[in-house]
């Protein structure tokens, strides 16, 4: 049985691979390590392995796990953000991915003025337009994006997406290569420079760094397979998260 840090070379070795090809060093490509329905054991471990930056997606669960980790971790909300939980959420994650909709970003935009926080964020894009997927479909971002941009607290950082499932990783490529087309259109569209793209997961990332993803979002490759519950779903708080 391999062990996380076993996975964890192997994984690096495929980033800097990827990283090569696109032409890009390896170090302009950054691993988030997606820690969800993991204990905060998992974490140590990977910890110990020379991993830092860690992403959850449900606020209930990443409340309880971070105080948990040793103390130079850094923590992305990957998710969904409901907008009964920006209020908790905002002072957990230096970065936020997903970032689906208007409405949620003007909700964390009061919020964070009454904080006093200015969170980092990246905008969620259905490039697919899949019906039953969160995210901005292509031509309503462009759209909206005046709207976004004046939202003062928020410092907009990038693009995210989630392409539909798939077969094959090649399967992907094309919805890779739209997420990085949009962020070019719209860094001269709306003179907004954007600086990442987050797209890849366990099974794609390497063509998503070959497209150029600068954030890659891997779980399973690094953790092993997922329960699928929260690792504190036994606490009842966490029941509507
Ligand atoms: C769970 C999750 C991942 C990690 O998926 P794996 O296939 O386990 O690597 C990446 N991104 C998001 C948004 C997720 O929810």
């Amino acid at each position: 049985m391999p062990t996380l840090a076993d996975r964890f070379h192997r994984i690096s070795q495929t980033i800097s691979d990827a990283s090569l090809r696109s032409g890009r060093p390896t170090e302009s490509v950054t691993l988030i390590a997606v820690s969800k329905t993991h204990p905060p054991e998992s974490v140590a471990e990977a910890v110990a392995a020379g991993i830092h930056l860690f992403g959850e997606s449900r606020v209930q669960e990443a409340k309880a796990k971070i105080p948990l980790a040793p103390s130079r971790t850094r923590w992305h909300f990957i998710g969904h953000l409901q907008r009964n939980k920006v209020r908790q959420a905002l002072p957990l994650f230096e970065l936020f991915h997903g970032i689906d909709s208007l409405e949620i970003a003007q909700d964390i935009n009061r919020i964070a003025a009454e904080l006093g926080l200015f969170p980092k964020v990246l905008l969620e894009v259905n490039v697919a337009g899949e019906s039953s997927k969160f995210g901005f479909k292509p031509v309503q971002l462009r759209e909206q994006i005046e709207t976004l941009i004046s939202l003062d607290r928020i410092q907009i950082e990038g693009l995210m997406t989630i392409p539909p499932a798939a077969h094959e990783p090649e399967d992907s490529r094309r919805f890779f290569a739209t997420l990085r087309e949009l962020k070019n259109r719209l860094e001269s569209e709306a003179h907004l420079p954007l600086q990442h793209l987050s797209m890849g997961m366990s099974d794609d990332f390497a063509v998503a760094i070959e497209e150029g993803a600068t954030l890659v979002r891997v779980g399973t490759a690094l953790f092993g397979s997922r329960s699928g519950k929260a690792w504190n779903a036994s606490k009842a708080d966490t029941l509507d998260d």
